[in-house]
């Protein structure tokens, strides 16, 4: 059997940067805590865990005081800061840096929107940590959308700025600009009403997509290894299956079926932004228990 990691899967910069301010701290301090899961992957919080990590909600945040807080990449709402000024909470920030770009524009674009009675709307996963702190910055008034289907919650006949969750499918964005273009038309005839669209999704991702789909064309089995809670690890998913229905997600090497393989086949191992390399390699090693591995 012949066994490929692609080397192109992994953590994108903006967890790495998390992750490794984490790691620095635990390892001088032996204890942090974290706002939410540092990353959409199981094992990986685990290994953290294991160095001393507590990951808390925002119930338990509320509650602390006088202490140090880690805040993911995926990044946070208004109201976290707030509280932690409150409860003096020093707040270790290693929100992305495209996240909080992010944030800032869609905060300036809706006060724009606000004299125009515009609407600030998100294509995103409506309770998703980066669709919440986003909304935080138009008062919680963005709309968000999660596909053609909810175009209906737009007023046509009034302006639009569009923004993009992060780890979006680009196509798709593309088809929802086209189709709201295509509805305020209908709506308004000959009357120009503003569409402004921002394509803030991240080119992390959105290459991985065409990486992706190269690295699974010549494989006769693809392991797709990802937390089950990552969206983007959803969506990367579907992009493997379609091109090789002999694609399977799993989590851990645990969930590894041998009656997927045959012993000469070609496997390629890939995951989400959130996989760890360390991973995919034990997915490897696994398959090791079992075949014959070049
Ligand atoms: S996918 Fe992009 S925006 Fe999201 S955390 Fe990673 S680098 Fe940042």
């Amino acid at each position: 059997m012949k066994v490929i990691i692609d080397n192109q899967s992994g953590f994108c910069f903006g967890v790495v940067y998390a992750i490794n301010k984490a790691e620095s701290i635990l390892r001088e301090q032996g204890h942090l805590y974290v706002l939410g899961d540092i990353v959409h992957n199981e094992q990986e919080v685990k290994r953290l865990t294991q160095m001393g990590m507590e990951v808390i909600d925002h119930g338990k945040f509320r509650q602390l005081h006088n202490t140090q807080v880690l805040i993911r990449a995926h990044g946070e709402p208004t109201e976290t800061y707030k509280i932690a000024y409150e409860n003096n909470i020093q707040l270790i920030d290693a929100s992305c840096p495209v996240v909080l770009r992010l944030q800032n524009q869609i905060r300036q674009v809706y006060q724009q929107m606000k004299h125009q009675d515009g609407q600030v709307v998100i294509f995103g996963k409506s309770n998703h940590p980066e669709v919440v702190g986003l909304r935080s910055q138009t008062n919680y008034e963005a709309i968000v959308i999660q596909s053609i289907e909810d175009l209906d919650k737009i007023d046509f006949s009034r302006p639009v700025a569009l923004f993009a969750q992060t780890t979006k499918n680009l196509k798709l964005f593309y088809q929802i600009v086209s189709e709201i273009g295509k509805r305020m038309k209908q709506t308004m005839g000959q009357e120009q009403v503003p569409f402004q669209y921002y394509d803030t999704i991240c080119r992390q991702v959105s290459h991985r997509d065409r990486e992706l789909q190269n690295f699974c064309k010549h494989k006769d089995v693809v392991l797709f290894v990802s937390g089950k809670k990552s969206s983007n690890g959803k969506m990367l998913y579907g992009v493997c299956k379609q091109v090789n229905p002999n694609t399977y997600f799993i989590s851990s090497p645990e969930e590894i079926d041998f009656s997927w393989f045959s012993p000469d086949d070609t496997v390629g191992i890939c995951g989400a932004t959130s996989t760890p390399q360390w991973l995919m390699q034990k997915v490897k090693d696994h398959l090791k228990k079992k075949f014959y591995v070049e």
